[in-house]
């Protein structure tokens, strides 16, 4: 072998051996946190919203899908494969492997795709106009979610027609924008597969701005959606919607299903990233007397009303109390309480201060907010 490829080969063996160094590093330093065995609600669920299968564009068949979901531990998993609506995923909801697997549609509309959930089944499709689209929904007992609104298929804002939530992290759209980060952890993802997704999550800034001004006006709720075609059990451990409930889920399909949509229309659920520490037992509540109000609640503001936070015990983080779009309390104890001064839109959101491959800047946990109004709004007036 002549000189000169002999030194290309070895330098070329040189930099592939630092590669594995450098990649093993990472991994063998990606600490992973178990749930707690007893959460301190024991009544909360969790599971994955924004899920395709085979009956759009995903992978793989409900059946595994639900498997998938059984062995990172959801309790419940919301189909949203294309249509308007989609039948057949829409005929496969029931309990799968222990999982309830609900359904609704992500239709492609005017503005962008629009997730439409728990809809009475409608006699034609549903219109390819957002606000017509919207309206046939709400009127189907059902409610709607603006997918991806800054990625993929941008939403076109316009009249604000009802639409009761806006996702504000999509996976999908993470992965399709943050390629080239992606590419330098690729090998990963056959081995720790969460490490390289935790590692491109980005601060949402603008889907979180967008939704601070909507909900100015409207009552608005925060989806992580995981927008899943494929690498489903990586993604339902990275982004998890959690349900706080008033008694067990019940084995019952109709009954379950309503519990979850009930929640899920009434903002009653946070969001979190889980594959960087479980968010199990996240609390945010108020209380105005004997009066509890629960996140996505409205309430008359008064100056008795007590603001409380609770994050995961023993995990080091730090809390943001948003009121509209500005921080007013940070703090870094697991417990926080607050008398809020004015009435407004108070939030929450949690960052990670545990040594993660999530960036320190990205939501671990958003909650959904708590509108003190000057006096009671309707729902999206
Ligand atoms: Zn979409
Ligand atoms: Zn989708």
């Amino acid at each position: 072998m002549p000189k000169t490829r002999k030194k290309v080969l070895l330098s070329l063996l040189c930099l592939v051996a630092l590669y594995i160094v450098w990649l093993s590093f990472h991994l063998i330093s990606f600490k992973t946190y178990k749930t707690p065995e007893e959460p301190s609600t024991r009544l909360e669920i969790k599971g994955a919203y924004h899920i395709h299968s085979t009956f759009s564009d995903g992978k793989k068949s409900v059946e595994k899908i639900a498997e998938a979901a059984a062995r990172s531990s959801l309790d419940f998993c919301i189909l949203t494969d294309h249509g308007s609506p989609n039948y057949k995923s829409m005929d496969s909801q029931g309990w799968k492997k222990g999982i309830l697997v609900l359904a609704g549609s992500e239709l492609s509309v005017s503005r962008g795709h629009l997730v439409a959930l728990d809809f009475k089944e409608p006699q034609e499709n549903f219109s390819q106009n957002a606000e017509l689209a919207a309206y046939r929904i709400n009127q189907l007992n059902g409610f709607s979610i603006i997918a991806h609104p800054y990625s993929k298929t941008h939403w076109t804002w316009g009249e604000y027609a009802g639409y009761s939530g806006i996702e504000i992290i999509n996976a999908d759209s993470m992965v399709k924008r943050n390629y080239f980060p992606l590419l330098a952890y690729l090998p990963a993802l056959l081995i720790e597969p969460e490490f390289p997704l935790l590692k491109i999550m980005r601060y949402p800034e603008k889907n979180l701005k967008k939704w601070d001004m909507l909900n100015k006006e409207f009552t608005v709720y925060a989806y992580y959606a995981t927008d899943a075609h494929l690498l489903y059990r990586p993604l339902f451990s990275l982004l998890r919607i959690h349900v706080p409930l008033e008694e067990n889920l019940s084995t019952g399909f109709e009954k379950a299903k309503n519990q979850i949509f009930h929640a899920l229309r009434n903002g009653r659920f946070y969001n979190s990233i889980d594959a960087a520490a479980p968010a199990d037992g996240f609390q945010f509540w108020g209380e105005a007397g004997e009066k509890r109000i629960y996140m996505g609640e409205s309430h008359p503001f008064n100056k008795s009303i007590s603001l409380f936070i609770k994050t995961p015990d023993s995990i080091a983080c730090k809390t943001v109390l948003i009121h509209n779009e500005n921080p007013v309390l940070i703090g870094t104890d697991n417990s926080v309480s607050f008398n809020p001064p004015e009435p407004g839109v108070y939030r929450v959101e949690v960052y990670l201060q545990e040594r993660t491959p999530l960036s320190k800047n990205c939501p671990w946990i958003l909650s959904n907010p708590i509108f003190l109004r000057e006096k009671t709004h309707g729902k999206n007036q």
